[in-house]
């Protein structure tokens, strides 16, 4: 048994600790590749007991990987070198609104969607609105820095948090940034901790920034004969003085896909469509959707249609959240990336992608937040070929490297987590990677929070094949 063991469970109720095989399965994969059994997973249920297991934690120099739903995509709450899985889903769920301030006041366990429906009810919004939020913790959408469809207008999480309650890796309870909309006291370390992929702190609450729900929003569907054009029409369309609050790109197969697992009417036979939201007063949409439209026309769009209901303009919405589960129909392995370009870069890398996807003669399909430039591609493979991995592997590094060429990143969202750790240097350098970890060895000098995360282990190489 562990030396560590023991004195976590003294200092815990009963039950509160798991290490039944079972259990520890259950723990050991997220929504992304690879299977990393922990040593044991605690299910806080109070601050205090995060401290007590983070304290524990430095003392014995044991991993510590916290997780919230284990949506990640990039591999973020996998424990890769064992020891505890913090599971912080189990916290009790706060959503504490204040009207009078446009704040909230949450704990890390509860869903994002609820959030939404809680400032609804007083006419606010919370405005990131990534594709999980019915299923991921905000507490992991803080540590992943989340973005959706919304982030085109709203941007991403970081742009909505005031403040943070965090258990730092010596098990110190610090509070940063604060209530208020302004605060330039000091370090900003509420931004440094958002994005830190659970590797610098554990968020244990947070205050985020609330804003009035637009009186109105029109949605569009535009569908194109040519990807390129697609591209394009965004391009066009952002630089036209209207700024939609979605613009959505699904290329054919994702269309097909959604059309064979959820049939709503989508148009099949084009090269790609376009799902469009614009946002405020009724009669400022009037003059945008028409704007929007001689834009499309202009460009040679296919089709433009303009649902004439709340509830067509709902299933439209609801296809575009439907495209993860239904092109994971099509095969097995779902290899899913976020490179994100800047906006007017979108038409090339489109074409970067069709040439990357003819080289390696791979399944490559394409959606995402295209407005502003984060797109998806996602290999469809199958983890049993070894060979078709492999191309795989070199397809991924080479959409890096073109995002990257195009001025852009590595990712827009979902994160580095171990997925693209080996690829950190090529966007940040040796020095910027190294300013980095200066960071983490500064914050947590035992290396026991989210080891294994964001910075290559030596020699280490994205693997994708069943080794
Ligand atoms: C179908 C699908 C659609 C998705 N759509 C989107 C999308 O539109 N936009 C987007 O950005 N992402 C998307 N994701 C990715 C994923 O949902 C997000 O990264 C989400 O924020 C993860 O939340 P989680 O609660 O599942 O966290 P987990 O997966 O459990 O953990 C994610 C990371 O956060 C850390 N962490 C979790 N909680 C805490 C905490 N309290 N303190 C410190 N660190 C913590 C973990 O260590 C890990 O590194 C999608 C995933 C799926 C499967």
């Amino acid at each position: 048994m562990n030396d560590w063991l023991k004195p976590l469970q003294d200092g815990l109720i009963e039950g509160r600790v798991l290490t039944k095989n079972a259990d520890l399965y259950s723990y050991s994969f997220d929504a992304s590749f690879g299977e990393y059994l922990p040593e044991a997973v605690v299910q806080v249920k109070n601050k205090q007991e995060v401290v007590h297991v983070i304290r524990l934690a430095n003392q014995y120099k044991v991993p510590v990987y916290p997780r919230g739903a284990g949506t990640c995509l990039s591999g973020g709450p996998l424990p890769v070198h064992g020891g505890i899985v913090l599971d912080l889903s189990k916290l009790p769920a706060k959503i504490d609104v204040s009207p009078g301030d446009l704040t909230v006041t949450v704990s890390p366990s509860v869903r994002t969607q609820d959030i939404n429906i809680e400032a609804e009810k007083r006419g606010l919004m919370y405005a990131p609105d990534p594709s999980s939020a019915h299923v991921a913790t905000i507490g992991g959408n803080l540590a992943e820095n989340s973005g959706g469809p919304r982030g085109l207008k709203y941007g991403v999480t970081k742009d909505h948090v005031l403040g943070l309650e965090i258990v730092t890796p010596e098990g110190e309870l610090i509070r940063t940034g604060g209530q208020t909309i302004k605060n330039v006291t000091g370090y900003d370390l509420t931004k440094l901790i958002v994005g830190s992929e659970g590797t610098l702190a554990v968020i244990v609450e947070a205050t985020l920034k609330l804003m009035p729900k637009p009186p109105a929003v029109k949605t569009m569907m535009v569908s194109f004969h040519k990807v390129r054009t697609a591209g394009e029409a965004i391009s066009r369309t952002l630089t036209s003085g209207v700024l939609p609050s979605k613009m959505e790109f699904m290329d054919q197969a994702c269309v097909r896909a959604v059309e064979q697992f959820q049939p709503i009417g989508l148009p099949v036979d084009a090269a790609a469509i376009i799902l469009i939201e614009l946002d405020g007063p009724e009669e400022a949409l009037r003059i945008e959707q028409e704007k929007v439209e001689a834009i499309m026309e202009e460009m040679g769009a296919k089709e433009v249609i303009i649902p004439e209901s709340d509830e067509e303009a709902a299933k439209l919405w609801h296809a575009r959240k439907q495209v993860s589960p239904a092109i994971a129909k099509i095969k097995p392995t779902k290899v899913s990336e976020d490179a994100t370009v800047p906006r007017s870069k979108i038409p090339d890398f489109m074409d970067r992608l069709q040439t990357i996807k003819e080289k390696y003669d791979l399944e490559v399909v394409a959606f995402g937040h295209a407005g502003d430039g984060n797109l998806h591609p996602n290999i469809l493979c199958d983890q049993r070929d070894p060979e078709e991995m492999k191309r795989a592997e070199k397809a991924v590094e080479e959409m890096f490297e073109a995002a990257i060429e195009l001025g852009g990143t590595l990712s827009g969202e979902h994160g580095i987590g171990t997925m693209k750790a080996p690829f950190m240097e090529m966007e940040l350098g040796d020095a910027g990677v190294d300013m980095m970890r200066r960071i983490k060895r500064a914050w947590d000098p035992h290396n026991i929070l989210n080891p294994g995360k964001i910075f290559a282990e030596k020699g280490q190489k994205l693997v994708l094949r069943n080794e």
